[in-house]
C-alpha cells in the first residue's frame, strides 16, 4: 500500500481518537526508523518511552521469535520457565519481592489501587481514599481516569469513580491537609511524564513517605514512564531513596512488547488471596520473553550507567539551546533520558518541523517538548536531535 492508502484505510476504520502525524512507519534499526517512502528518521520518542532497546535489537527479536515457536500463551494457570526467569529479573530491577504482570500501564495501576483498597478496607471499612496529583497521568480506565489529575481526560465520563482525591503535585502542605486515617494510598509519579516532565525535590518525596507511614497508607509510585533505566537508575524512586510500597511498571519493560504490572515487598504479598485479582494475558510467555531479554540486555550493556551519562550530556546541550533562545525556551528539566523543554509557545509546530527534518520528538502539556529516546541512543544521534531542535527553534 502506498502512504495515502494506508492513511485512508486507517482513517476509514479506526475510531478517530488519535491525532496522528502524517507518517507511515515501515521498519527500524537501532534508534533509526524509516517510513514507507524510504525517508530516514532518528527516533527520540521511542513510541512514547517504550522502545528501550530501539528497533530490532537482535537479542529481543530472537527471544520473542524463539518463544513464539514454543508457547505463545498458556494463561497463568500453568507455569513456564520464561516467566520464572522474567520474574527474578523484575524483582531484582525493582528492588521488590513479589510481582504481578498485566498488559498495560493503566491495568498495572488498577491492580495497585485494588491492592491498596483491600489493604485499607481490611483495617477499617472507611479506609478507601486514594490521593493522587494534579497534572498526573495514570491511564484511561475508569479508576485510573479518576486518579488522573487533568480535567481534559474527565470531560463527559462522569460520574467518576468515587474515593479519589486530587492535590497539587510537589506541594506537601496540600497533601498534609487531606491526609487522614481513611486514606489507603497515595499514588504519584516520581517524575510527572505526560504532565510536562516535572521533577519534584527528594525532600518532597521523603515527606510524602513520612505522611504515608504516619497514616498507614500505601505509597504507590507509578513508574510506568520513569522505570526501567529511563532516569539513569533502574527505577525513578532510587534517586530519592524513597521506596514505595507498590511500584507499577509498563512502557519500557518489554522493549516494545505490551507488558506491565506492579511489584510489592513481601509484607504485602498476601493482601490478595488467590482469586482476588488476575488476568488472562498478563505475563504470558511472549511478554515474559520480551521482559527477560530487555532487562538482561540493559544489564549486560550497562545501560543504567550509560543513560545517566548520556542524560547529563543531553540536558547540557538543551540548556545551551535555552541560552541561545531565551525568549523561546522557558525551562529545561528532566533526569537521565526523560527530558522536557518548556517553550513559551505551543510545541506542536516544533515537533512538526523536526519531523520534516527527520527527527521524532514529542510535545506534551501543550508547550513542553518531551524527549524520551531509546536507551541506546548514541552521542552522535543526540547531536543530530539537538541540531534539528536548534533549526526548529530558529524557525519558530
Ligand atoms: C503511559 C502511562 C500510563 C498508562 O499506560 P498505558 O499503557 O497507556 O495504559 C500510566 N502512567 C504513566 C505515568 C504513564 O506514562
Amino acid at each position: 500500500m502506498n502512504k495515502q492508502t494506508v492513511i485512508a484505510e486507517t482513517e476509514k476504520y479506526y475510531l478517530p481518537v488519535f491525532g496522528r502525524y502524517q507518517m507511515v512507519m515501515d521498519h527500524g534499526q537501532g534508534c533509526r526508523v524509516w517510513d514507507n517512502e524510504g525517508k530516514e528518521y532518528i527516533d527520540a520518542f521511542a513510541g512514547i518511552a517504550v522502545n528501550s532497546l530501539g528497533y530490532n535489537h537482535p537479542v529481543l527479536v530472537k527471544a520473542i521469535a524463539d518463544q513464539a515457536t514454543k508457547v505463545m500463551h498458556c494463561s497463568n494457570l500453568y507455569y513456564t520457565e520464561i516467566q520464572a526467569k522474567a520474574l527474578r529479573l523484575v524483582a531484582e530491577a525493582t528492588g521488590m519481592d513479589r510481582i504481578f504482570f498485566a498488559n498495560c500501564g493503566a491495568e498495572g495501576n488498577e491492580g495497585a489501587m485494588k491492592l491498596a483498597r483491600k489493604y485499607g478496607v481490611a483495617k477499617s471499612p472507611t479506609k478507601y481514599k486514594i490521593i493522587s496529583a494534579d497534572e498526573s497521568f495514570h491511564g484511561r480506565t475508569f479508576d485510573t481516569l479518576a486518579a488522573t489529575g487533568h480535567d481534559y481526560y474527565h470531560v463527559g465520563y462522569g460520574p467518576l469513580s468515587p474515593g479519589h482525591v486530587l492535590v497539587p503535585y510537589a506541594d506537601i502542605k496540600a497533601l498534609e491537609a487531606v491526609m487522614d486515617e481513611d486514606v489507603c494510598a497515595v499514588l504519584l509519579e516520581p517524575i510527572q511524564g505526560e504532565g510536562g516532565v516535572h521533577v519534584p525535590s527528594d525532600e518532597y518525596l521523603q515527606q510524602v513517605r513520612a505522611l504515608c507511614d504516619k497514616y498507614d497508607a500505601l505509597l504507590i509510585f507509578d513508574e510506568v514512564q520513569t522505570g526501567v533505566a529511563r532516569t539513569g537508575k533502574w527505577f525513578g524512586y532510587m534517586h530519592s531513596g524513597v521506596k514505595p510500597d507498590v511500584l507499577t511498571f509498563a512502557k519500557g519493560i518489554g522493549g516494545g512488547f505490551p507488558v506491565a504490572g506492579f511489584a510489592v515487598p513481601e509484607r504485602l504479598a498476601h493482601v490478595f488471596k488467590p482469586g482476588d485479582h488476575g488476568g488472562t494475558f498478563g505475563g504470558n510467555p511472549l511478554a515474559c520473553a520480551a521482559v527477560y531479554a530487555t532487562l538482561a540486555t540493559i544489564k549486560s550493556e550497562g545501560l543504567v550507567e550509560k543513560v545517566a551519562q548520556k542524560g547529563e550530556y543531553f540536558i547540557g546541550e538543551l540548556k545551551k539551546l535555552q541560552a541561545k533562545y531565551p525568549d523561546k525556551v522557558k525551562e529545561v528539566r528532566g533526569r537521565g533520558l526523560i527530558l522536557g523543554m518548556e517553550l513559551t509557545k505551543e510545541g506542536r509546530p516544533v515537533v512538526e518541523h523536526c519531523l520534516a527534518n527527520g527527527v521524532i520528538i514529542n510535545c506534551t502539556a501543550g508547550s513542553v517538548i518531551r524527549i524520551v529516546p531509546p536507551l541506546i541512543i548514541s552521542k552522535e544521534e543526540i547531536d543530530l536531535v539537538v541540531a534539528a531542535l536548534d533549526k526548529a527553534l530558529a524557525a519558530m
